[in-house]
């Protein structure tokens, strides 16, 4: 299981999109859906549209959408892992407790391997490539010598 993703999902459990937009924008309920004008581009009649179930946004006007961490991101311009902070803080959820053993540290590592590996591999081969291309130049020397 990818604790990072639960960490996300937790926080979207206890996090509501509309009080996330609502801080910024004035959001009137309009049938199922919410609408408020786009923080992301000027405009005077709303074409953006808060899905409350889906916990998700899209503006008509200009294309974007989205879930709270990436409103966040556009909106404050912060990383993901700076928007999943602020949430968790405002969850009062301890990131500490997910982030300890986080897959992301299992994945770095992992990847670290695989890098290892590569180079490695790309090492042996150009000291393999190097080896026999020098040696053909010494022959093509010799041939002309
Ligand atoms: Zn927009």
């Amino acid at each position: 299981m990818n604790e990072k993703l639960d960490l996300v999902k937790l926080i979207k459990d206890k996090i509501n999109i509309i009080d996330v937009i609502g801080k910024d924008q004035k959001i009137i309920k309009a049938g199922h859906n919410y609408k408020a004008l786009c923080p992301f581009h000027e405009e005077k009649t709303p074409s953006f549209i808060i899905n409350y179930q889906k916990q998700s946004y899209v503006c008509y006007g200009c294309g974007k959408n989205g879930d709270i961490f990436s409103y966040a991101m556009e909106k404050y311009k912060i990383s993901f892992k700076e928007a999943l902070e602020k949430f968790a803080n405002e969850a009062n959820i301890e990131v500490n407790n997910y982030t300890k053993n986080t897959s992301y540290k299992n994945n770095s590592r992992f990847y670290y391997n695989v890098m290892k590996t590569i180079a490695n591999f790309y090492n042996k081969n150009l000291i393999d490539y190097l080896k026999n291309n020098s040696l053909s130049l010494l022959e093509k020397k010799k041939n002309y010598l």
